[in-house]
């Protein structure tokens, strides 16, 4: 039985990883500063700690694991992100959990390392064109993200090749493109725009209105979550080290996304759109190196992986008003 630990287990995508990776056999242990928000943790073993803290980091590598997975990070979306107020936690404390992490992990002799990078490292100026962004790996550089998420990410992800390279550690680097999906955060400021999308107009009576950050034609893709494990997995059973993005390739106005989830609803709303903080212009996946490298590229629609999410936003809703 393979044994793996998972960083950032009660976050979006690390609680969906563990679901999966228990449905393989794996013995899994979760750590995170919280428990998963919406459903009990599938982990053999759970631990609540600060991965900012080097005693931590190596006190939950106290048996020997095959495979270490590290998605913990300050992160949200475009709210927490992008308006500047949160720069110097982000970058602080991301920074401080993949230095620890690593450094337990060489310690420890962990045998292979997953990294979650973002396609946040892009350049700003290969993204100002809403129809022709460019997201190939080879163009992070020169390096100019938009956001301080994305430089943390850059330093990080080279702080995992620099191990590579000098101590022969084996490594994973994907760089993870708007993953979306039920359970993850919907309300409170960090949820992301799939999410957020889903919420109002859930909460929105048929004929009513909704707002909008921007007017609606910057474009981005969205991945579904089963899809970004799947493109996980592959990945660490391939030999290849990355960075390499895993994303959708199915380019939307934030517009049309809204659109989408409407037609789900059947309900017709008005846009008002406000001033926001917005992130780059336009975003999509290019997908050429994953299919080169393990032969393989996302394909789940949008519209698919909007109805699973929508239905279970709705049930949130309608929770959280019976509650009040
Ligand atoms: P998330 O915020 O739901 O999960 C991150 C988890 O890390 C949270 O549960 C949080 O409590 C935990 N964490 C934060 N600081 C910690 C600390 N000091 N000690 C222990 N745990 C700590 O985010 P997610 O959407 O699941 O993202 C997982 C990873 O993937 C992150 O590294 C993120 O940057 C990356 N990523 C996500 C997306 C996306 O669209 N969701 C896109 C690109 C990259």
């Amino acid at each position: 039985m393979k044994k793996a630990l998972i960083c950032g287990a009660g976050g979006f995508i690390g609680s969906h990883l563990v679901k999966r990776l228990r449905e393989k056999d794996y013995w899994i242990r979760g750590v995170d500063l919280k428990y998963p928000e919406f459903s009990k943790t599938e982990a053999d073993d759970f631990i609540i700690g600060d991965l900012r803290d080097p005693r931590i980091c190596i006190h939950v590598m106290d048996q020997a694991f095959d495979e270490v997975y590290q998605l913990a990070a300050d992160m949200g979306g475009a709210g927490y992100v992008f308006t500047g107020h949160n720069d110097a936690d982000i970058m602080h404390n991301s920074a401080l959990i993949n230095l620890n992490i690593l450094d337990a992990c060489y310690k420890k002799n962990v045998n292979k390392i997953f990294y979650s990078s973002s396609a946040c490292i892009y350049p700003k100026y290969n993204q100002d064109d809403p129809d022709n962004p460019k997201t190939s790996e080879k163009s992070a550089y020169p390096a100019y993200p938009d956001s301080e998420y994305g430089w943390e990410k850059l330093f990080s992800e080279r702080l995992y090749l620099s191990f590579h390279r000098n101590y022969h550690m084996n490594v994973r680097i994907a760089r993870f493109h708007n993953i979306f999906g039920p359970e993850g955060t919907w309300e409170g400021g960090r949820e992301k725009a799939p999410a957020a999308f889903c919420r109002k107009i859930a909460e929105a009576q048929d004929g009513g209105e909704i707002e909008m950050w921007g007017d609606g034609e910057q474009t981005r893709s969205f991945l579904y979550i089963d899809e970004c494990l799947e493109g996980v997995d592959r990945l660490m059973k391939s030999e290849f080290t990355g960075p390499v993005n895993i994303g959708s390739e199915e380019m939307v106005t934030i517009n049309q996304l809204a659109e989408i989830i409407m037609h789900i609803t059947g309900k017709k709303l008005t846009i008002k759109h406000i001033k926001g903080p917005l992130g780059v212009r336009g975003r999509n996946s290019d997908n050429r190196l994953i299919k080169e490298k393990l032969g393989w590229a996302p394909k789940y629609s949008l519209k698919e992986g909007l109805n699973k999410t929508y239905l279970w936003i709705q049930e949130q809703v309608k929770e959280k008003s019976h509650e009040a």
